[in-house]
């Protein structure tokens, strides 16, 4: 049970499991409080006392929720919902109508304990009445009832615990699925889609988290932005395909060139960014004439054509009061003079 109550915590669905035994313990709570008032209009005082008693708990359970911890408000709605109930079999309740609240019990055990744990909770809780049902009188007197109702009753709650039992089962496939797909929408959110690397949005995301982090500790941040090298002839020449297949190669070998702590993004059509933490200009100089140079060596085969590619770069370090936008500015104005300077090099 744990483990659920861990897994909703972990997930968006911590809120629904908390707001659903938020509602049980408060629908318990009154339900229980309203038939404990009418029984002291009655005879039987030990049945109002066991349902104020009730009612009680379930506050308890509720204000559990608000302060501790919804495990715990769990565990007493469940237990102590099965005691209720194995005193309304033991003692018949009003005019012998307590066993027929027992069906409460399985829809709210699979859902509050989960699908394994409730089912193994409802066979207990199932053999528990029996027991309770046919216990001799000469032992210990209860309430009697008729073995055609025995039967009956025994029947359709199991019918009632298995109908639980597939609902929670479809239900928790249908969390599961939804998860899966937030996954993936998240990951289409962040990713692009011809080169795996991070988007462009997810890049600006990672410069803003680092920038907070590294001036934090007073660390250098600097960022790398190439540019393809006539990427427009290579489209021209060997058709888009080719021009696609460049991409996701250099993508492979940027990602190579650079440490685990480092960032390779996808910031435009043919333009990448990259982003390096920890690192002063003067160490991504190095760096980035590594890049540069693995480029200009490396030949893209697609089909029977062998490409060869070379990128300019721009360099930039984040200086103090800068923004990254402003960062990305001065990248962008290096990298231009790369180009002027006529391609295939570093600037500065
Ligand atoms: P420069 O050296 O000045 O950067 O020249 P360039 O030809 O690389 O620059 P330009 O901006 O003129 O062309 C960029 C080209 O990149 C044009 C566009 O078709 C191509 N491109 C952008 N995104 C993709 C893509 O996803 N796949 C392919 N195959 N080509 C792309
Ligand atoms: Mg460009
Ligand atoms: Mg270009």
């Amino acid at each position: 049970m744990l483990e659920r109550i861990k897994k909703y915590r972990t997930s968006n669905g911590e809120l629904e499991q908390a707001r659903v035994i938020s509602l049980f313990s408060l629908v318990g709570m009154s339900i229980t409080f309203l038939m404990g008032f009418i029984g002291l209009f009655g005879d039987n005082t030990t049945l109002t006392v066991v349902l104020f008693v009730a009612s009680f708990v379930y506050l308890l359970a509720f204000l559990f929720i608000k302060r501790f911890d919804i495990t715990v408000s769990a565990n007493i709605i469940i237990y102590s919902l099965y005691l209720l109930m194995f005193y309304l079999v033991f003692s018949g309740g009003v005019s012998q109508t307590g066993p027929l609240w027992i069906f409460i019990v399985a829809p709210v055990s699979v859902y509050v304990l989960g699908l394994r744990h409730g089912v193994i909770s409802l066979f207990i809780f199932l053999c528990t009445i029996c027991i309770i049902m046919f216990l001799p009188q000469q032992w210990v007197a209860h309430a009697q009832y008729t073995n055609e109702f025995k039967v009956r009753l025994f029947i359709s709650f199991l019918t009632l615990s298995f109908l639980s039992a597939l609902y929670e089962y479809s239900r928790m496939l249908a969390f599961k699925n939804a998860i899966e797909i937030s996954k993936q929408y998240q990951q289409l959110a962040m990713r692009d889609p011809l080169t795996k690397l991070a988007n462009r949005r997810n890049a600006a995301a990672i410069l803003e988290q680092e920038k907070a982090r590294l001036q934090r500790n007073n660390e250098p941040l600097s960022v790398l932005l190439c540019d393809l090298d006539h990427f427009k002839a290579v489209n021209d020449k060997y058709g888009h395909n080719a021009g696609d297949r460049v991409l996701t190669e250099l993508s492979a070998l940027f990602t190579e060139q650079v440490r685990k702590q480092d960032c390779v993004a996808r910031w435009g059509g043919e333009e990448f960014l990259i982003i390096l933490p920890q690192t002063s200009s003067e160490q991504a100089r190095i760096i980035t004439e590594k890049i540069r140079n693995s480029v200009a060596q490396h030949t893209v085969n697609f089909l029977d054509h062998n490409i060869h590619i070379t990128i300019s770069i721009g360099i930039s370090q984040l200086s103090e009061d800068q923004s990254i936008d402003e960062l990305i500015n001065t990248a962008d104005k290096c990298l231009y003079q790369a180009k002027t300077l006529g391609r295939n090099r570093v600037y500065p």
